[in-house]
């Protein structure tokens, strides 16, 4: 368990514990800010360190006090962290309810008691309306952190109890460095946080994940779909057997790379550095409105998939999508 936070992160720790010095932090707090940045990681560190006997100076938990043992095994009163039982499921309203309930007991160690709800948006609108109660008119001593990837998808009525700390990307040196410590040897290090958008902890997923090998699977076959006779079923069928999630990821990134090399005349910032001479053969098949269909289509997928459609469906779907923008393009070529 990580008690401390992030390199990357201490301009936000440091402001946090000077308003905890003045005593001027609000009841309820937003950490929203791309995936993969350890917003999570930093609500529980900051979580520790507000719960520990004898924090350092900079406010970050000993590691070795009673509360940072009980903190450690999970076991301490005054801290509850609630996410969704499952992956991709929601945070149900029996989980909310436990939070109102816990927050209207008093604090066992008679300091502040604080929550913490990670993925945030995944409280289905029941369990979302239970909490407003307790952000509206928050009992006693309390610190509720809410962390989102995906502030939009909260309820307004919720977004607007908190105040928000914004995360950004890290500048690009503290990045590689944590980086080199945590892939050691690794020697694509650069081109998994290009591809990870600059978010670290992502860019180590994506290796340990090892996502990088069904990359060029993934752009290969975004060619093959433009063949006369090509084989949509078996196109769709590797977008499938890639992981649908894997999938959706590349495809955004490469028709997002796409549209930047559509659209700028100076060399743009890819994030798919290593492959820029095939994307910009295929971009060129491609006109701009198409890929801006294609690339709505794909965040379309992204939300049905999250509301349980059919996966292999939805895939089927795309591999369409894909051949319908190219269609487009060589339709607007021909009345030009
Ligand atoms: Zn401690």
């Amino acid at each position: 368990m990580v008690l401390q936070p992030y390199p990357w992160q201490l301009g936000y720790w440091n402001t946090l514990q000077q308003r905890r010095a003045m005593q001027s932090l609000p009841h309820a707090l937003l950490l929203e800010g791309p995936e993969g940045l350890g917003k999570s990681e930093f609500a529980v560190a900051f979580a520790a360190s507000m719960l520990c006997h004898h924090p350092d100076t900079q406010g970050r938990a000993c590691g070795g006090c009673e509360a940072c043992h009980l903190f450690k095994a999970h076991t301490h009163p005054d801290f509850k962290l609630i996410e969704p039982a499952e992956k991709g499921k929601a945070i149900a309203v029996d989980q909310i309810r436990e939070v109102v309930h816990y927050l209207s007991l008093s604090s066992h160690h008679g300091g502040v008691k604080i929550v913490a709800i990670q993925q945030a948006e995944a409280m289905n609108v029941n369990a979302a309306n239970s909490l407003l109660k307790s952000l509206e008119e928050p009992p006693g001593n309390t610190l509720m952190m809410l962390v989102t990837g995906r502030p939009a998808s909260l309820l307004p009525t919720i977004r607007s109890r908190c105040q928000s700390v914004l995360f950004g990307v890290p500048e690009a040196h503290l990045a590689r460095d944590w980086l080199a410590i945590h892939l050691p040897g690794e020697e694509d290090a650069g081109l998994l946080l290009a591809l990870a958008n600059g978010a670290p902890i992502k860019a180590l997923g994506f290796a340990q994940d090892k996502v990088l090998d069904c990359r060029e699977a993934l752009l290969r076959s975004l060619e093959d779909a433009l063949r006369p006779r090509a084989d949509l079923l078996k196109l769709s069928k590797l977008w499938l057997d890639s992981g649908v999630p894997v999938t959706l990821y590349w495809l955004q990134s490469y028709v997002a790379d796409m549209l930047r090399l559509k659209l700028t005349l100076q060399p743009p910032v890819i994030n798919n550095t290593d492959m820029v001479e095939s994307l910009r053969k295929l971009e060129s098949q491609f006109c701009y409105q198409g890929l801006l269909e294609f690339a709505d289509k794909l965040a379309e997928a992204q939300r049905y998939l999250r509301g349980n459609a059919n996966p292999r469906m939805t895939m089927d779907d795309l591999v369409l999508a894909w051949r319908e923008a190219y269609t487009l393009a060589k339709a607007k070529r021909a009345s030009a």
